[in-house]
């Protein structure tokens, strides 16, 4: 092909190719007679969907849609019911979750009697003497408004060892037996960057401890999970994330292991949400030289972003700020790298072609975070490297003016304001209309998304729909109001701005000739629904691909 005769040949039989299949090909499935927001600037409302295999055929009118359908065709009727594309968790956890919600008690519970029986029910099941593991525990949300203590597991379950992480996944909870096998008694020091907690009347273990003293009880824990454990836990939590309407996740702090995790749930046919994995930076030398990159895989299972991080916590108070948390002044919270570390293994991954996706919650770390993804700009400029902030809690005006500038994407909480509103106090009024910042972000032409971070967050859509539009937590208490968006702009949020964040918007993210076939079937209409009841809505179906994953 080197004259211009068979170069026009050859484009033309490509062009032959490719048109052929998309004339003839007929719907296998039409949905019709609904209320479909497209997000899409051209068509923002359609009453019908046409699906051939996993894409988008067309998207229209009823007359328009119908039309094309052949005995083959199956339809479905919607009755008027809403239809949104797929949403999208930028930011979460899901394999780890899913080993979790497999093997441990879920002790997401409002009562410490109600984990007790909890734990006293996974006791009776489980051989004597083996571990019994919680998760999802959360000191704020009990009745009894104290923490659970050695005292409150030894009379739940006395002879196996028990050990509950905290819902943030920072500190956890143990009973005397636990403490025994882990080798700590009351005289065990604290171990550095470490907490073992002690009751201050008696000064026996109080049953907390907190950061490093964690990997006393990791060493004694036997973490024996074959390759079906792992891929059993993507498919439960794929299940449990399709029921809320999601289609697509981040997998935030991946490893080699979550992988291939995916892929063979994908193979099994228990892959219900696309992944798109990012890789902790543990692994990005041996990545990197096995030839990945950002982008490899398919629209199910892809690799995304190296995994870097620069401070703590915003539900457990460790995030770096610039000013102390309230009521502790000396407080600013924690670094957990440098910033010429975060630039040493930032520079290798920019040089080698991979999306950076580095956790930033204080205003200090997103600062740290953005002069280093400017170094690298500057030393070696690529053309669209979609730097990314995770969570990026805690801006400012001129942070937002250097993102923007970047064009990088952030992932704020969605569902913090609603879900974690007692832990927003540590914050106070002022800080937080500079929190989880939406509105800034929309208004400056920011892209940011949808992200739950699950465990810690929920990351039901419709509760992040409400977190953001109203400010509003559980009790009534309004949290940064300055932030609020509408409803519209939240679906958008949670749709075509995650796809952007993978460089997948021309794959999916919004209802369009040619996307994926990924969408939800809602109960009710957000557009219309009271403010404060989004998170009720219930889901109907979600479709990922031309597949339902979930049908109620
Ligand atoms: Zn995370």
């Amino acid at each position: 092909m080197n004259d211009g005769t068979s170069r026009r040949e050859f484009l033309g039989t490509l062009a032959a190719f490719s048109l052929f299949p998309l004339e003839q090909e007929k719907p296998d499935l039409i949905l019709h007679h609904g209320n479909i927001l497209t997000v899409n600037d051209k068509e923002p409302r359609a009453q019908a969907v046409a699906i051939a295999r996993d894409r988008f055929l067309a998207v229209g009118s009823n007359a328009d849609v119908l039309s094309l359908a052949s005995a083959a065709t199956k339809k479905i009727d919607l009755g008027g019911k809403t239809v949104t594309p797929g949403f999208i968790d930028a930011h979460s956890h899901p394999a780890e979750a899913g080993l979790m919600h497999l093997r441990m008690v879920d002790c997401d519970l409002r009562s410490i009697s109600a984990i007790q029986k909890a734990l006293r029910e996974r006791a009776a099941n489980t051989p004597p003497g083996e571990w019994v593991l919680g998760f999802k525990y959360d000191d704020t949300k009990t009745e009894e408004g104290r923490p659970l203590t050695v005292a409150d597991v030894d009379a739940a379950v006395p002879d196996h060892p028990v050990h509950i992480q905290h819902r943030g996944g920072h500190t956890t909870y143990s009973n005397s037996l636990a403490f025994r096998k882990a080798g700590i008694d009351e005289k065990t020091p604290d171990p550095p960057g470490g907490k073992i907690e002690h009751d201050p009347a008696t000064g026996k273990l109080s049953g907390r401890v907190a950061e490093s003293a964690n990997d006393l009880f990791d060493k004694a824990i036997p973490h024996t999970f074959t390759r079906d454990d792992h891929r059993e836990g993507v498919k439960l939590i794929s299940k449990m994330m399709a029921r809320t309407g999601i289609t697509s996740a981040t997998e935030a702090q991946g490893t080699p292991t979550d992988l291939r995790a995916y892929q063979d749930a994908l193979e099994s046919g228990d892959l219900r949400h696309r992944a798109y994995c990012f890789i902790n930076f543990h692994f990005l030398d041996p990545m990197i030289a096995a030839g990945n990159r950002t982008g490899l895989g398919d629209e199910w299972v892809r690799v995304g972003a190296v995994k870097l991080v620069c401070d703590g916590s915003i539900s457990e108070r460790t995030a770096r700020l610039s000013t102390p948390y309230e009521g502790r002044p000396d407080d600013y919270g924690i670094l957990v790298m440098t910033e010429e570390e975060l630039y040493i293994h930032g520079r290798k991954a920019h040089f080698a072609g991979w999306q950076i996706g580095t956790h930033a919650n204080g205003d200090v770390a997103i600062d740290t975070t953005l002069r280093v993804y400017e170094r690298l700009q500057k030393e070696s400029p690529r053309r669209d490297p979609r730097f990314r902030l995770e969570h990026c809690t805690v801006v400012n005006d001129s942070l937002i003016a250097r993102i923007k500038a970047l064009g990088a994407i952030p992932t704020p909480f969605s569902t913090y304001v609603y879900y974690h509103g007692e832990k927003m106090r540590y914050y106070g009024a002022e800080r937080l209309n500079h929190m989880f910042a939406l509105r800034s972000f929309i208004d400056a032409g920011i892209r940011p998304t949808q992200a739950s971070d699950y465990p810690p967050g929920e990351f039901i859509p419709m509760m992040a729909l409400q977190s953001e539009v109203t400010r509003t937590d559980l009790k009534g208490n309004v949290w940064g109001p300055k932030q609020k968006i509408t409803v519209e702009e939240a679906i958008r949020v949670g749709t075509l701005n995650g796809a952007y964040a993978s460089y997948e918007e021309n794959l999916k993210g919004s209802i369009e000739v040619g996307k994926l076939a990924d969408l939800v079937v809602l109960g009710r209409d957000p557009l219309k629904e009271n403010a404060a009841t989004l998170v009720n809505i219930p889901v109907e179906r979600t479709m990922a691909g031309g597949r339902w994953t979930f049908e109620s």
